[in-house]
């Protein structure tokens, strides 16, 4: 299978998640995930139509994105050091997925030149990843980010603990809806994005709701 044919058949994947869950295509958006993978895995890829793409380092990205065609569009899905911050707020992204602390988001508005859009990343199950805010934690940064100049909080990102049987995977993605929605009111700020879902579980999320999934391993190949 090539990046084409792969790509064709993720979206058959979310066209039927789309359906049975009641959900219109346009609502879910694809980011494909190119860590890893040479510049010429994500042209191949935007030869086959794909414009949205996603990086989980900066060093990795920076290279890569200046060897890919301007049209792309790039998010930062990745954890971000602070002291990344200024690089990853200099315009080569046009969404940050994973902004897990007050420190950070106000980094990254000092740096940023012009309006950022940023997601939460939450930790919602208190296992598993080390990364993100904990969900009694994420009003505080929505508050915070709503205090920003430019960078404007979106919504929210989690990534599940690694289990055996992705099925697992989904109390932990309704648990992001449920906190998103609870979010919305306590503080009157909408929050429509959720990025959620990864090759082997992008299907239980968007029937949960997601509207970014990040697909890696199943466009570009496996990882070594
Ligand atoms: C690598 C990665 C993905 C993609 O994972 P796959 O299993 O390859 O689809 C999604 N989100 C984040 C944050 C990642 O680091």
């Amino acid at each position: 299978m090539n990046i084409k044919d792969n790509l064709q058949a993720i979206e058959a994947r979310i066209r039927s998640a789309c359906e049975k869950a009641g959900r219109s295509r346009s609502e879910v958006k694809l980011v494909a995930v190119s860590k890893t993978q040479p510049a010429e895995a994500v042209i191949e890829a935007a030869e086959a139509g794909q414009i949205l793409f996603g990086e989980n380092r900066v060093q990795e990205a920076l290279p890569k994105i200046s060897r890919c065609p301007q049209y792309l569009h790039w998010h930062l899905i990745g954890h971000l050091q602070r002291n990344k911050a200024r690089i990853a707020a200099s315009g080569l992204f046009r969404m940050i997925h994973s902004v897990d602390s007050e420190k950070l988001l106000c980094a990254l508005d000092e740096y940023t030149a012009t309006p950022l859009p940023i997601l939460i990343q939450v930790n919602v199950s208190g296992e598993g990843s080390k990364f993100g805010c904990a969900p009694d934690e994420t009003a505080a940064l929505v508050n915070a980010a709503n205090q920003c100049s430019q960078v404007e909080v979106h919504g929210l990102m989690t990534i599940p603990p690694f289990t055996a049987d992705p099925e697992k995977a989904r109390i932990h993605f309704s648990n992001l809806r449920k906190l998103r929605d609870r979010l919305q009111e306590e503080t009157d700020t909408p929050l429509p994005e959720l990025s959620m879902g990864m090759s082997r579980d992008f299907e239980i999320a968007i029937e949960e709701g997601a509207t970014y999934i990040r697909v890696g391993s199943d466009i570009f190949g496996g990882r070594s």
